[in-house]
This record gives structure tokens, sequence and C-alpha cells, in this order.
């Protein structure tokens, strides 16, 4: 709580003011992170519920601390919006896993789709379709493999930029996906003006769907939708096989979670592929 001192300066309770420090520290380390190597990226399988086939992977960020260990992006990567280190930090993860894309083609992994998450401040920069383009070419990576994950909170921020920049990216051949569908600001309206590929059914409604009469309806709510607009749905934190069985009923094309498998280190992922291929 914040006190108006007798001179208008502000006073802070301590537990704020350890709050703030934390944060400043963190913000300090996370500007450094990059340029020492601390972030890497982990890769989580998504699997067919058709031919159980391993379709593609989604790359999710790992921080790890010096002194504080591993940080979680859900901490780190607000933090990073505010501040803008999203940008070069966003650049750093679309390189990245590209090359890596490339890499597994390389040495004879079938061609997984990359799945890669995207902010707001990224994606709504002028210059990233140039950038896209510019990592695509020098990473020779075919366009299509690329699954770029948007939320609805984003595309809501600028919706006529959105749209350009959405039709820019579907032009070459790259896929795009509703990232945690049903939490943001959900308008259906603009489901059929986004040249979309995919919808990903958020962890929240999943974890529950076999308890839960509310969850299970909105589960199969959204994958009646995108049936019908002719996307495909994945769902998202999928841990047991029971949720498995309720979506396969359901006709939701793929899942992704730690039933499959957790995210995983790049030197892990082909090895967990040859093993699980069909
Ligand atoms: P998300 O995009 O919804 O990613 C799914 C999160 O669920 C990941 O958390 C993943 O590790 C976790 N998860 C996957 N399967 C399961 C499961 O079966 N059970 C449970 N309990 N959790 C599961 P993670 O890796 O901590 O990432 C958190 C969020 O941080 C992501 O949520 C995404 O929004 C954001 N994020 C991660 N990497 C990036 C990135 O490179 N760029 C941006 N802009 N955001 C990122
Ligand atoms: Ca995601
Ligand atoms: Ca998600
Ligand atoms: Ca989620």
């Amino acid at each position: 709580a914040k006190n108006q001192g007798r001179r208008g300066l502000q006073y802070y309770t301590p537990a704020m003011s350890m709050e703030t420090i934390r944060r400043l520290s963190l913000e300090n380390s996370l500007r450094s992170a990059l340029d020492r190597g601390e972030l890497k990226l982990h890769y989580q399988p998504q699997v067919s519920l058709e031919n159980g086939r391993v379709m593609g992977v989604e790359a999710l960020l790992r921080w790890q601390h010096p002194h504080r260990g591993w940080i979680s992006p859900a901490q780190f990567i607000p933090l990073a919006e505010e501040n803008g280190l999203i940008v070069p930090i966003g650049e750093w993860v679309l390189n990245t896993a590209c090359a890596q894309a490339k890499t597994w083609q390389v040495t004879g992994e079938p061609p997984l789709t990359i799945a890669v998450n995207l902010s707001a401040r990224q994606f709504l920069q002028t210059k990233f379709i140039a950038q896209i383009d510019q990592i695509l070419g020098q990473c020779g990576l075919a366009a299509k493999v690329l699954k770029l994950e948007i939320t609805e909170s984003l595309l809501m921020q600028d919706l006529k930029g959105a749209i350009t920049t959405l039709h820019a990216l579907k032009e070459r051949g790259i896929q795009l996906a509703i990232d945690d569908f049903g939490t943001g600001y959900s308008s259906l309206n603009y489901l059929k003006r986004f040249p979309l590929d995919q919808l990903k059914i958020d962890r929240a409604f999943i974890r529950d769907i076999t308890r839960e009469p509310d969850d299970a309806a909105i589960a199969q709510a959204i994958i009646a939708l995108a049936h019908s607009l002719k996307l495909e749905v994945m769902a998202e934190g999928v841990e047991r096989e029971a949720q498995v069985a309720f979506l396969q009923a359901k006709r939701c094309h793929a899942i992704q979670g730690y039933y499959v498998s957790r995210p995983l280190p790049p030197e892990q992922l082909a090895p967990w592929v040859r093993e699980n291929k069909r």
C-alpha cells in the first residue's frame, strides 16, 4: 500500500520495496542474459491424435540464471515485454528455433513443424516481416515448417495492423495458430477474417476436462468451432490418459503435454523423436 508522506514523498511498505528491488535486479540480469548465453530453448513434441505421429515441436524459452537457478518464462517474459527486451529476445528465439529446425532436417529427422511464441511488441514491429524473411533465408528453412503462435489479446491491440501482418505471413506459407484460445478477449468475429491454421485450447480448460462439465463443454465447443471453420485444433497441457480419450472422442486433431513429453533440451529431442516415430 502506498501512503502520501508529509512533503509529498511516497512511502512504500517493505514488502513492496523488496519486490521492486527484486524486479530491478532481475531486469538488469535479463539485459545481459542474452549476451551471456543464459537463455535456452527447450522443445515440446506435438502429436497427432489421428495417427499418433509426431507433427512438430513448440519452442519454449528457458533462463538459467547464474545465482537464482532456473527462472520460468511466465516470470520474465512479462518483464521483458514491459521494458522492450522482448524484441531482441524474441528475435533470438526465432533465429535459434529456425536454425535448430534446419539442423534436424539436415541430420535426417522427419520434417517437424517448429512452433514459436510471439509477443505483441515483437509482432507489431514494422520490420517484423522483414525480420522473418531474413531469418528464414539465412537458415535456409522452408516457410511452411514455421508456425507462429499468437494470442487473441495480441491481435486485439491493433486489429488492422494484425490483419495485414497475418496475411503477409500467410502469403509466405507460414502457419498461424491462436494460442491459449478461449482465455483472451475472444471475438469470434475475427476468426473468419484472420488467415489461421490452428486453434490451441488452453491448459486451463483441459486440466479438469474429465471432471468439470463446464470445462468439457467449453473444450468441446472449441473443437466443434475449429471443425466448422476448417481449422486444426490442438489441446495443450494434456497429462492423463482420460484426457486423451475425451479429446480423441471429440475429434481433437492433436495434443501437447506431459502425457506425451515434457519440453526437452535440443540434444534430447531427436533421440526422442526416433524412439517415438511410428
Ligand atoms: P504457453 O505458450 O501456453 O506454453 C505452454 C506452457 O505449458 C509451457 O510453460 C509448458 O512447459 C507448459 N506445459 C506443457 N505441457 C504441460 C502439461 O502437461 N502440464 C503442465 N502443467 N504444464 C505443461 P512454460 O514453458 O513455463 O512457458 C510459459 C509461457 O511463457 C508460455 O505459455 C508462453 O506464453 C510463454 N513463452 C515461452 N517461451 C516463449 C517465447 O519464446 N516467446 C514468448 N513471447 N513467450 C514465450
Ligand atoms: Ca504457446
Ligand atoms: Ca498455449
Ligand atoms: Ca497456456
